[in-house]
């Protein structure tokens, strides 16, 4: 049962991974839930298992055991199809490599999750030039991958994931390639579109400056939560002062 104002709940959450004959315990027994609108941030160091529970609320692996709900949905029991489905629908990634297809321009990166949407090709492309000017590119909509920088090429990857609207967008180490200054433009820029739009974003990071952005901080040790930090500035500070 999803309590008002929960949308993503994780309840006794287990992953473990086989390598040859050896078991990883990539999550040990994860329970915790976040709300709609809320930013969350998963902090622990390399090897912890941040991006492992990320791929799996994204729908991009299972649990070993556990359930996984979105939106009062049981994501972790779909099947393939469904899960495609329902991550099309409600669901924008940024990765820390940004991922971009180097065969394609910029406008034509940001257009692809709109394909499968039975939206026209102009109406596409018009979107995805609208949401290439949001984050400052208007004048590389024509650009490939190799002929931006890392912090436009990551800026392509927001565009790409909130072309679509996503109620959910989920980031893994999104800066964790940029230098300082580019990694506050793209933060800025992350939340702005968040919080502009009421979205919810999960964010996974070993930086703790990185982590000063979120309502919800989550410490992550050896595949457990160590400590669940609420609201230290961002909304909360902003919302007293209105
Ligand atoms: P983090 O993102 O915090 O650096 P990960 O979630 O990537 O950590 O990894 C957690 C643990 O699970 C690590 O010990 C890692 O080696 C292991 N692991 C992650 N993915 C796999 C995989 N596909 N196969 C085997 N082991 C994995
Ligand atoms: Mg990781």
């Amino acid at each position: 049962m999803i309590k008002i104002g929960e949308q993503v709940v994780i309840k006794n959450v287990r992953k473990v991974y086989r390598v040859g004959s050896e078991k990883v315990v990539a999550l040990d027994d994860v329970s915790f839930s976040i709300d709609e609108g809320e930013v969350c941030c998963f902090l622990g160091t390399s090897g912890s298992g941040k991006s492992t529970l990320l791929n799996l609320l994204a729908g991009l692996e299972k649990p070993t055991s556990g359930t996984i709900e979105i939106n009062g949905k049981v994501i972790s029991k779909m099947n393939e199809k469904k899960i495609s489905k329902f991550r099309q629908k409600h669901i924008g990634f940024i990765f820390q490599s940004y991922n971009l297809l180097p065969a394609l321009t910029a406008v034509e990166n940001v257009a692809l999750p709109l394909t499968f949407r039975g939206i026209t090709k102009s109406s596409r492309i018009k979107r995805s030039k609208d949401q290439l000017k949001k984050v400052g590119l208007g004048k590389h909509l024509k650009h490939k991958p190799t002929q931006m920088s890392g912090g436009q090429q990551q800026r392509v990857g927001i565009a790409r994931a909130f072309v679509s609207n996503p109620e959910i967008v989920f980031a893994d180490e999104p800066t964790g390639n940029l230098d300082s200054k580019t990694t506050k433009e793209i933060m800025g820029m992350m939340m702005e579109f968040v919080r502009e739009n009421n979205r919810t974003m999960i964010l996974v990071t070993h930086d703790k400056t990185i982590a000063e952005y979120a309502d919800k901080v989550v410490y992550i040790l050896d595949g457990n939560i160590v400590k669940i930090e609420e609201n230290r500035n961002g909304r909360n500070t902003k919302d007293e002062t209105q």
